[in-house]
């Protein structure tokens, strides 16, 4: 597991575009937390990441948002609405999955109905504008993710916050 503090929206977002950058066609994030902990925030700056100039905006009502990049789509997905598992059944995840990455909000949701392999990104609100962001790598495919973005994120912090492993 990878803990970061954020001490503001835009150093979130600078979080979300190191680790967009890093995403592919089938790459799938569980974001959890309580409303207002900046998953939605999270979101914008992996849409940026990757390579996409559309607005991020909050899929509650919808869903799921769609973001595009001249070659490519990423998935938005909100399971707040959803009753459970069941209904996230019925949106085929997997299809998004195979055009795509998918990023989820709510995940914890909806745990069941995910594959057993994604990265877990848990948000936690500290105080004012300071987030608790945890990352949990499930399966291989994450675990190395997860290094190559620990990585670029070390190599773009301030030499005096630097702190050892
Ligand atoms: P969620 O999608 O989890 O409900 P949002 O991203 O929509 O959360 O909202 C998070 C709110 O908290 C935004 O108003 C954002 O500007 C604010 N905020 C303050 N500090 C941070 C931070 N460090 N990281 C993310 N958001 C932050
Ligand atoms: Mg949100």
């Amino acid at each position: 597991m990878l803990e970061i503090t954020t001490h503001s929206a835009d150093e979130t977002r600078i979080l979300g575009r190191t680790l967009g950058r890093l995403l592919a066609t089938g790459d799938l994030l569980a974001l959890e937390g309580d409303l207002g902990s900046g998953k939605t925030t999270l979101v914008q700056g992996i849409a940026a990441g990757w390579g996409s100039p559309d607005r991020v905006t909050s899929p509650t009502f919808v869903l799921i948002n769609v973001y595009r990049r001249p070659e490519g789509r990423l998935y938005h997905m909100d399971a707040y609405r959803l009753g459970g598992p069941a209904e996230a059944a019925d949106l085929d995840l997997d299809a998004c999955l195979e055009s795509g990455p998918l990023v989820v909000e709510w995940a914890e949701r909806i745990r069941d109905a995910l594959p057993d392999h994604f990265l877990q990104v848990r948000l936690a609100w500290q105080e004012a504008d300071h987030r608790l962001l945890q990352l949990v790598p499930h399966g291989g495919h994450y675990r190395l993710l997860l290094d190559r973005f620990e990585e670029t994120w070390r190599s773009i912090q301030p030499a005096g916050s630097r702190r050892p492993r």
